[in-house]
């Protein structure tokens, strides 16, 4: 019988995606300079507007995906699905509503399904950061979705008989 978790090896080189909402860029973008150090030993990748401004203000290199109202947060949340993103720093802005906050719903709501670590405010990050698992592999347990598939199509099929 197949279990119904599975482990997803995290490497000690994080992928970890950045994303600010635009009244939090600049938290960000501070957060990213205090702690380039350790930032720079992982793999960056950002949403569009993010992910340019961290490569200008801290030249730490960062992948840039669409920005987020084009559909970058989608991008990113597709990457965690693919397993190529394993780590996610998001200051979103709780005060003001956005565009596309049915996009930055569903990317929340795949990180926590996919069991990524993931900070929503600095203080979140600044233990995340300073984790001693930072750099260490780790097994990330998920659920076992080849299984539900497999269910599934099976009650799918008993209701149709
Ligand atoms: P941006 O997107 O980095 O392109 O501004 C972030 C977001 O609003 O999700």
């Amino acid at each position: 019988m197949e279990n119904d978790y599975i482990t997803v090896r995290m490497e000690k080189q994080k992928r970890i995606a950045l994303v600010a909402h635009d009244n939090r860029k600049q938290d960000l973008i501070n957060w990213v300079n205090n702690n380039k150090v350790a930032l720079n030993k992982h793999f960056l990748c950002g949403t569009g507007t993010t992910a340019r401004l961290i490569v200008e203000q801290t030249e730490l290199p960062v992948v840039a995906y669409n920005s987020g109202p084009l559909g970058g947060d989608q991008q990113i949340g597709c990457r965690i699905v693919e397993g190529k993103i394993d780590f996610m720093i998001f200051f979103w802005d709780p005060l003001e509503a956005q565009p596309h906050d049915p996009d930055v719903k569903a990317l929340l709501r795949i990180a926590a399904l996919y069991e990524i670590p993931m900070a929503t405010n600095q203080s979140t990050a600044d233990f995340l950061i300073t984790s001693s698992l930072l750099e260490s592999t780790y097994n990330r347990r998920i659920v076992n979705y080849k299984k539900r598939i497999v269910h599934r199509t099976q009650a799918f099929n008993n209701n149709e008989k």
